[in-house]
């Protein structure tokens, strides 16, 4: 018995479209690497994370980043110790200035020195931390801020001639990592002194 004509989409047994099986084809073809899951952490602005993000990207203009695209910026080295090409990787890991930084914060939230040879390494050290997913997550908030804080104080040295401050960083850090924080998990009764001690109930 011959029934009516009908559209049949093959990629599905069934003969029905539909998009997963679109996606599960495109999924096959020239795929590159995955991209680094960025985690956006709401206890931190936007404006904060999206340092992090870019930098894991190496996409913020740091001189080695201008130098690559053929614009002329003089001196390509680190603003901080003058010593390597300024990448993301170098200001805000392996620099003297940033691996100091990395020290003092360590020390305020008493956990041991974070190891890390990448960004990557910093924006993920907050998952293996102990404690409960609050507390990671503070952890990852206050890297974030201490990054954005860092890439103020590159701006500040390169447009504003200021010199590299460490501790203008890591106070920075601390108060803003405090203010956004404590209103972003409603933690109203956190006060400032029991911030800076890294004393406080989460
Ligand atoms: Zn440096």
């Amino acid at each position: 018995m011959a029934g009516q004509d009908r559209w049949v989409w093959s990629l599905c047994p069934s003969g029905e479209f539909n998009v997963a099986s679109i996606k599960n084809i495109a999924a096959t073809f020239g795929r590159t690497a995955p991209v680094y899951p960025f985690f956006w952490n709401n206890f931190v602005p936007k404006k904060v994370g999206i340092v992090s993000w870019r930098a894991v990207m190496e996409r913020l203009p740091t001189r080695n980043a201008l130098a690559a695209r053929n614009i002329d910026i003089g001196d390509p080295s680190c603003p901080f110790c003058g010593e390597y090409a300024e990448t993301c990787d170098h200001i805000f890991v392996s620099c003297h200035f940033a691996q100091v930084i990395w020290l003092v914060i360590a020390q305020w939230c008493n956990i041991q020195p974070v190891i890390a040879f990448s960004l990557k390494d910093l924006l993920d050290a907050h998952v293996v931390m102990a404690g409960s997913k609050k507390r990671k997550k503070v952890f990852s908030a206050i890297f974030q801020v201490v990054i954005w804080s860092i890439w103020k104080m590159r701006n500040a040295v390169v447009f504003g001639n200021e010199y590299p401050n460490i501790s203008k960083v890591v106070e920075e850090s601390k108060s803003m990592s405090f203010l956004w924080i404590k209103h972003r998990t409603n933690s109203l009764d956190w006060t400032w002194n029991e911030w800076k001690s890294f004393r406080f109930v989460m």
